[in-house]
């Protein structure tokens, strides 16, 4: 796996990687990772299989992201009402876009233009985790750094540590002790830890 932050999304072609896996029994799962699309199968599947599995889950793949990605449009909505709910209406950021450049970081924020931009890696994941980074950039514009102003500022948002939780579990679960050495404070601009998109998990193939 080449190391996070190298990859380029501009240099490769969309690339869908076949991983056959022994202990894979009966389920086949779909997930983005970097600008790649991983299929994992039974190591027992055919060739006609492997082609007919990978259809249909990068299919699936597609349709959920469809129906789970908020537009740019709705990112700034979404972010308006979370700056009116829990910042008081103080955080007014002047553009809010989602972003395939972010490297290891979930979002990031440039007070000075009041620009936030959200990776793409989040897309998918729950509203509540999707709320938290979007705030956690909104309150950038008001708290530069990681200090207790910056917490206080979003500490009225009931979902901080299972969202941080559910972020650290995400980047663990795809880099397992590899990355093992993961701070648990961003250690600057939200370097947290990088994640992988959605994942379609857990399809019974089975008599099918
Ligand atoms: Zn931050």
């Amino acid at each position: 796996m080449p190391a996070a932050g190298t990859h380029d999304d501009t240099a490769e072609p969309p690339v869908v990687e076949v991983r056959r896996s022994r202990r894979r029994a009966r389920t086949v799962s779909a997930w983005r990772e970097g600008g790649r699309t991983i299929v994992a199968i039974p190591a027992r599947f055919t060739r006609a299989q492997e082609r007919e599995w990978v259809g249909r889950m990068v299919e699936r793949l597609a349709a959920q992201e469809r129906r789970r990605r908020p537009s740019d449009a709705q990112l700034v909505a979404r972010a308006t009402e979370l700056s009116r709910r829990y910042l008081a209406g103080r955080a007014v950021p002047t553009s809010v876009r989602w972003s395939s450049n972010q490297g290891r970081r979930w979002g990031s924020c440039t007070p000075a233009e009041g620009t936030i931009r959200i990776s793409d890696r989040v897309q998918g994941m729950p509203r509540w985790v999707l709320d938290y980074v979007l705030l956690h950039e909104l309150a950038h514009l008001l708290q530069p750094g990681h200090g207790e102003a910056f917490w206080a500022e979003i500490a009225s948002y009931p979902h901080t540590q299972r969202a941080r939780g559910f972020l650290e579990g995400y980047a663990f679960a795809r880099d397992g002790a590899e990355d093992g050495d993961v701070p648990d404070e961003p250690v600057d601009d939200d370097t947290d830890t990088p994640v992988d998109g959605l994942r379609v998990d857990g399809l019974q193939v089975d008599g099918l």
